[in-house]
């Protein structure tokens, strides 16, 4: 099967307070970009990579791609105003003949090739998409504007759910056609009536959104 790999890098990342785009934040010796990219291209299952980059980014964004020998990477669009947005500029790059698209937030620097053998194995038992999850081991309460506890939510059955997401490449095009808005694929996929598998995620998979996320990763490597 070709597996399509979109990585998403256009957000700005402003709770960073830096001047250049999340993806171009530092990541020990290079732009946070880089290690994600590195891990798409080594990856057995990724065949082919489509860059989603920050608008007026675009360009060195294939420069760091050259740089680091990534000849996977067949296309590097400006993404748009929402993720799903960018999603949809990503998709717009996947050929017909895709058969799979595998969707991966580049702010997850430390993707683990492990974790997308796990999503896409349930595609071959029929699924409509994968994501990695994590059980939730705080307990969680929905609060008022005030600042007051309205309830105590039983976390029994939740999961925080990461990328990489993997999908039938139809399946997902289809979804995001629809126009609708969501924080992650799946929830296009869902609201287009799919059923999504969730498999173990990893706590490596840390989203980077302020300064100590970075720190922390940035520690890991
Ligand atoms: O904003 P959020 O943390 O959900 O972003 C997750 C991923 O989506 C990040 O890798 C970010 O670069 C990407 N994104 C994007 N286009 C946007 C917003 C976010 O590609 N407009």
């Amino acid at each position: 099967m070709s597996v399509w790999a979109i990585l998403v890098a256009a957000g700005r990342g402003e709770r960073l307070g830096l001047d250049q785009p999340k993806a171009f934040a530092r990541l020990g010796e290079d732009p946070l970009l880089a290690e994600p990219l590195r891990r798409l291209e080594e990856s057995a299952w990724v065949d082919a990579i489509v860059l989603v980059a920050p608008p007026g980014w675009e360009e060195p964004a294939i420069l760091l791609a050259e740089e680091l020998g990534c000849g996977k990477v067949n296309a590097c669009v400006g993404g748009g105003g929402t993720r799903t947005d960018s999603v949809r500029a990503g998709l717009s790059e996947v050929p017909g003949d895709a058969l799979v698209v595998l969707v991966h937030d580049a702010a997850r620097p430390l993707l683990p090739e492990a974790v997308i053998e796990r999503v896409l194995a349930p595609l071959s038992d029929g699924w409509d998409g994968a994501v990695p999850g994590l059980r939730i081991s705080d307990t969680l309460k929905r609060v008022d504007a005030d600042g007051a506890v309205a309830e105590t939510v039983p976390r029994d059955s939740l999961y925080a759910v990461q990328t990489p997401q993997a999908f039938p490449a139809d399946t997902l095009r289809r979804a995001a056609a629809a126009g609708g808005e969501a924080t992650d694929c799946a929830g296009l996929v869902e609201a287009a009536g799919g059923r999504i598998k969730v498999v173990e995620g990893d706590p490596q998979l840390l989203k980077v959104t302020t300064a100590d996320d970075l720190a922390k990763i940035a520690s890991w490597l």
